[in-house]
């Protein structure tokens, strides 16, 4: 079998607003053509634009080679042997970054194709031992621009997530800081307030992460905070400083009165060393595609294991990354949950119409998938509306 094509789709939303952080606002969806009609499908979480240009520049010199210009020719079969391949002949230009992220959307859609050429699901090639099932938290982003009305609609969002029989949630509790996008600028006593009125509401059997993206300068005012928290039994507290501050991390590790999550960001299993050895972060979260790709999410799964630390992947994109992902967890024991944005629980109508056969949740859980491959099906119309071509 040989790759024929590389076909690169760059969507947005109609009501895009630049000045919201949720990046299931854009995507990059690619198809993975063969000689022998199989197609494979990916998406990435990172500019539609700028991955689109990883892919489809032109190759320049031998460290310098282009990723379609690389693939095409090649078995798609082999997701492992050219992602070494891809990673060596872009290393001038990639080795992070945008090329990485991209090279993991192309990742996923080889093991899609592999999937399919060999009519098993993704996880029975990625592993041996499969879990019963995958257990999704739901990820839930509050609104408004008043103080009260961003802690009432989260608080409403929890509940509303416990009825749809979710068994965790994650609150995104963002007052300051580069992240806070609902124009509030609140002191982080305030935070408090939140996160006591989410477990107040949901109870003390539900799970509880909280996501505060970044908003604190230094592991001293971050700790001042989180001191208040140790009562109310957080899960884990995610992205609290700079994702560079990996001393700042490895305090909290010691001190912080909860788990410590971080990860979304990171390209490739070196930067996940790093966060995990240097930060000594508790809970990685690799994100398929931004991580580079099944190949390499396996690779950082495999360290976090070695190292005694948990895995729940970050997934802010459409039912091919949710996909992707829980096919990961499958044949990850140390995977407790993975990030699910509920589509009755968020505003992104790309995130609600460009899959439609996408994973089910069955009482709180996905049962594991049984089709070939990725096991997910495009729907060309919404591919269609949501494609900007400049
Ligand atoms: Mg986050």
């Amino acid at each position: 079998m040989k790759i024929t094509d590389v076909e690169c789709h760059t969507l947005l939303v109609p009501d895009l607003r630049k000045d919201q952080t949720s990046s299931a606002q854009d995507d990059i969806v690619v198809f993975v053509h063969t000689d022998e009609g199989i197609t494979g499908i990916g998406e990435t979480d990172v500019n539609p634009w700028i991955a689109k240009a990883c892919i489809e520049a032109r190759s320049t010199h031998t460290m310098g080679l282009g990723l379609k210009e690389m693939l095409l020719g090649e078995d798609p079969r082999e997701p492992e042997r050219i992602w070494e391949k891809l990673y060596v002949g872009s290393a001038m230009n990639g080795r992070r970054g945008a090329v990485i992220c991209a090279m993991g959307a192309l990742d996923m859609a080889l093991w899609d194709i592999k999937g399919k050429a060999a009519g098993k699901p993704c996880w029975q090639l990625l592993g041996d031992k499969a879990k019963p099932h995958i257990i999704p938290y739901a990820s839930l982003q509050p609104s408004g621009h008043r103080f009260e009305e961003y802690r009432d609609s989260l608080v409403a969002w929890a509940m509303r997530a416990k009825e749809l029989g979710f068994q965790a949630g994650k609150m995104e509790v963002t007052l300051s800081g580069p992240y806070n996008h609902s124009g509030l600028n609140e002191p982080d006593e305030k935070m408090t307030e939140v996160v006591a009125a989410c477990r107040a509401a949901v109870g003390p059997d539900f799970v509880m992460m909280v996501d505060v993206q970044y908003t604190w300068s230094d592991v001293d005012i971050a700790l001042r905070t989180l001191n208040d928290w140790k009562d109310f039994d957080i899960y884990f507290i995610e992205t609290p400083l700079a994702i560079d501050d990996l001393a700042g991390y490895a305090r909290l590790h010691d001190e912080a009165p909860m788990p410590v999550a971080a990860g979304e960001w990171q390209n490739t299993r070196f930067e996940f060393a790093d966060l995990m050895d240097i930060g000594r972060v508790d809970v990685a979260q690799p994100d398929v595609g931004r991580v580079g790709g099944l190949t390499e999410a396996k690779r950082v799964c495999e360290m976090a294991a070695q190292r005694g630390r948990q895995i729940v992947p970050h997934c802010w994109k459409t039912g091919i990354s949710i996909a992707a992902t829980a096919h990961l967890a499958a044949v990850t024991p140390h995977c407790p949950y993975i990030e699910f944005m509920p589509t009755n629980l968020c505003d992104s109508q790309l995130r609600k119409d460009l899959v439609d056969d996408e994973l089910q949740i069955i009482d709180g859980v996905i049962p594991l998938p049984e089709k070939s491959g990725l096991g997910i099906e495009v729907n060309m119309d919404a591919l269609r509306a949501f494609e900007v071509h400049s």
